[in-house]
């Protein structure tokens, strides 16, 4: 049996980092902290520091109950570029 979740994350485009919310009221900021992603699967909160751009990704989680594999691919969504104040 394989078990389906989507879930979103982004990519700061400063320091590369990639995060991802996992469950409600999970906050996640990047490595250097400009971008943050919140919400999970419940809902998506995010937000960036001015002049920081962002990737959004839809990454979806297979998992094989019967083999125990994790397979994650992303799609690419949409690239989010934050003012300059
Ligand atoms: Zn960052």
């Amino acid at each position: 049996m394989i078990r389906q979740e989507n879930k979103y994350s982004i990519q700061c485009l400063h320091c590369l980092e990639e995060v991802t919310s996992l469950w409600r009221h999970d906050f996640c900021s990047c490595f250097c902290g400009r971008v943050f992603i919140d919400g999970g699967d419940a809902y998506i909160r995010t937000g960036l520091e001015p002049g920081t751009n962002y990737l959004e990704f839809r990454a979806t989680w297979t998992y094989n109950k019967r083999t125990g594999k994790r397979h994650r691919y992303s799609k690419r969504l949409a690239l989010r570029e934050g003012r300059t104040a």
